[in-house]
């Protein structure tokens, strides 16, 4: 089995927005990066090797899709296949869907609470047997600030958001003592696909225009009254991940422009 001294990386959804700004962040410190998620073939070959020109050591596509368990236990088999292991799990795969509860299709629910928490489930039970064998390890669920507070129309999410928050705190403790940390990033609105896609149906819910979401909706959640960039929520998963973090665990680092101030 080859192994890399390199740090290994598994970002899961990771080929768009908040994913792909996190392994962008760990490929310019040199690590491994396993990245995941949708899109064509050929942009995600772009993408993958811009990972690589931007520092990774190696850069690694795997479709696995977040709903399949049998697919997710692959993708961690293949980094540990590939480059010997997993340093640093990075739950952030999601979706969203709009919709009052009376009318939530129960298919969509199944599919957001798979991809947003049952899929966390399944990639930590296959990372932390690698994680312990290694002595260390460090696991960050892309939460939300959905996590902490509710809004309408978002039952699935919102349920999933807090639901990983619960996970990532029972995983922190079974693993306190193993070197392994268990944290949450909790970012505020970030302007990227799965932001985009959902102007039209909460403009469609609430009855007023694109624009007025953006505004109204939005950003008036946020005290900053700024949409958070990609970078800096990449940044909270870099310290998440760095040794000076090594006695946080069990927690969630919000990044939300005040939201949950309120
Ligand atoms: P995005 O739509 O830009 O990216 C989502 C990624 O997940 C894509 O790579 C997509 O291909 C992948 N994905 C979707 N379904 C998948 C599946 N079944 N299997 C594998 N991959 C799948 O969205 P984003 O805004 O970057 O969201 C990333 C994470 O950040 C999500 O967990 C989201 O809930 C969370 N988040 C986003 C915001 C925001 O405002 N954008 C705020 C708080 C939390």
């Amino acid at each position: 089995m080859p192994v890399s001294k390199a740090r290994t990386v598994v970002v899961t959804g990771s080929t768009s927005g908040i994913g792909l700004g996190i392994a962008r962040g760990f490929a310019a410190e040199g690590a491994n990066i396993v990245i995941n998620g949708f899109g064509k073939a050929e942009e995600i070959e772009v993408i993958r090797r811009k990972l690589e020109d931007e520092g990774a050591a190696a850069a690694l596509y795997h479709a696995a899709d977040m709903t399949k368990p049998d697919e997710i236990a692959d993708l961690i088999a293949t980094a540990r296949e590939k480059f010997g292991g997993v340093d640093v799990l990075v739950n952030n795969a999601g979706i969203q869907h709009v919709a009052r509860i009376e009318d939530f299709p129960p298919e969509k629910w199944d599919q957001l609470i798979a991809i947003l928490l049952s899929s966390a489930f399944h990639t930590m039970r296959h990372a932390i047997p690698l994680m312990k064998e290694n002595g260390k390890g460090r696991i960050i669920n892309v939460a939300s600030a959905h996590g902490l507070v509710a809004s309408p129309f978002k039952s699935a999410y919102v349920a999933a958001k807090h639901g990983i928050l619960g996970l990532t705190k029972t995983a922190a403790l079974e693993l306190a003592q193993s070197g392994i940390t268990v944290n949450a990033i909790c970012p505020g609105f970030v302007l990227t696909p799965l932001v985009e896609k959902q102007i039209p149906d909460q403009a469609r819910e609430k009855g007023i225009s694109e624009a007025q979401v953006k505004d109204e909706v939005m950003l008036r959640l946020q005290a900053t009254k700024e949409f958070v960039g990609i970078e800096e929520v990449a940044a909270a998963a870099l310290y998440l991940a760095s040794d000076a973090a090594r006695s946080v665990t069990g927690t969630h680092i919000s990044v939300d422009g005040g939201w949950t101030a309120q």
